[in-house]
This record gives C-alpha cells, sequence and structure tokens, in this order.
C-alpha cells in the first residue's frame, strides 16, 4: 500500500538509502530532514496513510508510539515530545502519517 508520488513511502522502501535509527516490518524512524530541535525523529508505517484520519489499525497505531519509545530509550531521551500533526491548519506539510519524536532541549508550551 504505497502511495506513488510520496516521498515518505519512497523513504521507507530504501529507494534513498535513508539511514533508519529504527526499523521493522511495519515502521520505519528516521531523522528529520529540518530538525526543530536536537533530537527530531519521524516515525512513520510503511503503509501509506495520508494522516490520522485515515488510519484504523490500532495495533499499528500502537506500534507507532512503540517504535517511538524504543527509538528515545535507544537515544537516552528521558524527556521528549510526539507529535502528529494532523491538516495543515496543524501544521501538517507531509501527508503520510508520522510522528514527531522531539528532545534535547526544553520544550516550550503551548506550542505555537
Ligand atoms: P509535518 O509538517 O507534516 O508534521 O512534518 C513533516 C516533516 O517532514 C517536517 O518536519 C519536515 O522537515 C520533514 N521532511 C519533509 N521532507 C522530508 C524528507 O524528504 N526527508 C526527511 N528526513 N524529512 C522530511
Ligand atoms: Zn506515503
Amino acid at each position: 500500500m504505497s502511495s506513488r508520488n510520496c516521498e515518505f513511502c519512497k523513504i521507507q522502501s530504501g529507494e534513498y538509502n535513508t539511514e533508519f535509527l529504527f526499523e521493522d516490518h511495519r515502521v520505519v524512524a528516521f531523522k528529520d530532514i529540518n530538525p526543530q530541535a536536537p533530537v527530531h525523529i519521524l516515525i512513520i508505517p510503511r503503509d501509506h496513510f495520508d494522516s490520522l484520519k485515515q488510519i484504523n489499525d490500532e495495533a499499528l497505531i500502537g506500534h507507532l508510539f512503540t517504535a517511538a519509545k524504543t527509538v528515545a530509550e535507544k537515544l537516552g531521551l528521558t524527556d521528549h515530545r510526539l507529535v502528529i500533526n494532523t491538516g495543515p491548519q496543524a501544521g501538517q506539510s507531509v501527508f503520510h502519517l508520522h510522528l514527531h519524536l522531539l528532545g534535547g532541549r526544553y520544550l516550550g508550551w503551548p506550542p505555537g
């Protein structure tokens, strides 16, 4: 279930030889190209979903969070933030579901 013109589908397929901080048969994690914090990792399902609105697979949703937790532990991040932007109004710019894992600095609240 990949979308032909989706960059994240291409990343997960290995087309760009992206370094994965975590990967298994359902998800991959890689560094954000434009980091907003010292640690900024994206965790994505291998299958294409435009956003959180399109996914109903609870096991996969849970797996994404577990993978993010594994990456945070691997990087020694005790404090961190997970973000899912859904829709342009909320800042979504890539329409392949992804979790942002942010950390390594003080993170203010509320976000902008
Ligand atoms: P969004 O704004 O959709 O929540 O997040 C999309 C994120 O993907 C942004 O933080 C952006 O920097 C990142 N991004 C966009 N294109 C690429 C890419 O080709 N490679 C990587 N590693 N990150 C990307
Ligand atoms: Zn995709």
